[in-house]
């Protein structure tokens, strides 16, 4: 029931069943069309627009409300509904054929001149979007992303309550919950020169509600991570979080695919059959040089290091002799000069030094480079590749690391550029059998890979110390379309197992005390096997929106400086605010 005290009806409602009925409408003036003493206003509000008239003959006294009406005003309208005339219906709008002759008007609010359209079609800058927000919101797109983040809601909700899981909220101020970022921290002023920090994700907390016998819990939590903002990051984002008691991490797959499931069905109506197929990370690495490979195409990378190192051309010998590789990536097409210029730009914008490149023809490899390569070498090369004639191979060869990534990035850019997937498939992976650590050069130490909550695999529990970087973990991402969607693993839920893991990554006894000591001692009591994930609620909603921008589909993102500029925040707080937080400022002014 939508009609209130002020409306009969919403202005997404109305068609030709109810032809001559009396209305009352709110809403937003849209557009206001003016022919020769008959007005035409779009009338617009959450559920949609209806074309409202005022003509003399109907009111005189309307008429003349309407002539001051201007973009944005709010206003009452009571009329009735007429069919609108042939050539006149629009077919894209629900109520296209109808209208509604106006007899009493009501300004409800005035508006001044918007700072900005509400029209889809105008593209804004993002300051001023973000400025007036609650405008930008106003317009229809927006509006349909933020129903969408509420249909996938209540999609995940229904599917996890039906299957016991609890809705629990854990707590905003708390100790500090390591992700792997900074921390925002909030000062208590009842305990001078304390904080408490914000989640970084509920990791801990919902580990404990485990121990507490709560064996399924979800929520949909902010997370907290005070880290530089890219395209895709916000210091403030939804997660879809659970966690769950007496599970492997089989459980925690159906689970997570019976959520996603879920949401695709209520949001895009989109039945996805069957199980989301299943990639080892190291199989990953090789193939697609990344933990999250695009798998709506192929173009898969190969290692030719070994062949490679028998030919005479320096530049790839000598990065094989300091322990780097060589892979290459062989699109099935032609690509000219120009382009491979353009590719090999793009590989040095990625931080590799270059891109070596050959082309396939009839009698073998063609390019300034390819006398230094034998007829055996280039034979072995073709036959290993797979290679066509008409086609070009790209050769990076750097460390194993750089290599990769650069290849990874260079793979997604042919697979958009050369057109080779569907823009509108949706491709789960699920990417399992992780490393537990991973190492942190800046800091000389292991750190974890996931975080380290991270149950090992069972085969390595001896290896943890003397070959940390053979161990694997029970931990897994799903990813979409090439985007990490979501993290989870199975926890350690015995105490020495998780001290082990804390003194490799930097935490020995003492200082995992004072850090963790709340979670240790709980795990004396009783924890039970548990494991969970966190997806990224707002990337996975961008996505079904077709967006890229998880900005798109928040209230009121922050900007890139991490400013709000709707509310100006942060900003200083008053003088005696400070005092009370017992806080004094060592702000080094930036000049200028
Ligand atoms: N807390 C983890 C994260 O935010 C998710 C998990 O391990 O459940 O990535």
């Amino acid at each position: 029931m939508l009609n209130t005290k002020l409306r009969t009806n919403t202005c997404g409602e109305l068609s030709k069943k109810d032809l001559d009925s009396n209305v009352t409408l709110c809403g937003w003036v849209s557009t206001r069309r003016d022919h020769g003493g008959i007005i035409f206003i779009d009338l617009r509000d959450r559920y949609g627009i209806t074309q409202i008239v005022f003509d003399p003959d109907v009111s005189g006294e309307a008429l003349k409300t309407a002539e001051q009406l201007r973009r944005e005003d709010n206003i009452q309208v009571k009329g009735h509904v007429k069919a609108r005339k042939e050539g006149m219906t629009n077919a894209k709008l629900k109520t296209g054929e109808i209208e509604i002759f106006i007899d009493k008007i009501n300004i409800l609010n005035k508006s001044e001149t918007p700072p900005i359209e509400i029209e889809d079609r105008i593209e804004l800058s993002e300051d001023i979007r973000l400025k007036y927000r609650y405008l930008d919101l106003r317009r229809p797109l927006m509006q349909k992303h933020i129903k969408i983040r509420h249909i996938a809601m209540q999609a995940a909700r229904k599917f996890l309550c039906e299957h016991s899981f609890l809705e629990i909220q854990t707590p905003m101020l708390v100790k500090a919950t390591p992700e792997g970022a900074r921390d925002y921290v909030v000062p208590s002023r009842v305990n001078p020169g304390k904080f408490y920090a914000l989640p970084q994700s509920p990791q801990l907390y919902k580990q404990l509600l485990m121990i507490s016998g709560f064996d399924r819990y979800f929520q949909f939590p902010i997370c907290l991570r005070d880290e530089d903002l890219r395209q895709d990051r916000q210091p403030e984002f939804t997660q879809l979080d659970l966690e769950m008691a007496f599970v492997e991490e089989e459980d925690i797959y159906d689970i997570g695919e019976g959520s996603i499931k879920a949401m695709m069905k209520e949001t895009l109506d989109i039945d996805i059959k069957g199980s989301f197929p299943r990639l080892k990370y190291k199989e990953s690495m090789d193939r697609f040089g990344c933990d999250k490979p695009d798998m709506r195409f192929s173009l898969e990378l190969t290692d030719v290091s070994e062949i490679v190192k028998d030919s005479d051309f320096g530049v790839f010998k000598s990065v094989v002799e300091s322990g780097g590789i060589i892979k290459c990536i062989n699109p099935e097409k032609d690509i000219s000069r120009k382009e491979i210029d353009r590719y090999i730009s793009f590989c040095q914008e990625c931080g590799s030094k270059g891109m070596a490149w050959m082309r396939v023809t009839e009698k073998g490899l063609d390019s300034n480079i390819a006398k230094y390569f034998n007829d055996d070498v280039q034979k072995r090369l073709i036959d290993k590749i797979g290679a066509k004639p008409g086609t070009v191979l790209m050769f990076i060869a750097d460390k194993p690391a750089r290599c990769n990534e650069t290849l990874a990035k260079l793979r997604n850019k042919l697979g958009a550029d050369l057109e080779l997937y569907d823009k509108k498939e949706f491709n789960f992976l699920w990417v399992v059998d992780f490393p537990l650590f991973e190492f942190d050069d800046e800091r000389n130490s292991w750190a974890p890979a996931h975080h380290m909550f991270t149950m090992p695999k069972k085969e390595h529990w001896d290896i943890i110390e003397s070959d940390p970087g053979k161990v694997l973990a029970q931990c897994y991402d799903l990813v979409l379309n090439g985007v990490e969607l979501a993290s989870g693993s199975i926890r350690c839920n015995n105490i020495e197992m998780q001290e082990r893991i804390m003194k490799m990554v930097g935490f020995p006894k003492e200082k995992a005390q004072e850090r963790f000591g709340f979670l240790l001692e709980a795990f004396k009591y009783g924890a039970p096997p548990h494991g969970g994930i966190g997806f990224g609620f707002d990337r996975f909603i961008a996505m079904v929106c077709g967006h890229h921008d998880i900005r798109e589909v928040m209230l009121f993102p922050k900007n890139k400086s991490a400013q709000c500029p709707m509310d100006g925040s942060p900003s200083e707080i008053p003088d005696e605010q400070m005092k009370e937080l017992h806080i004094k400022l060592d702000v080094v002014k930036k000049s200028g």
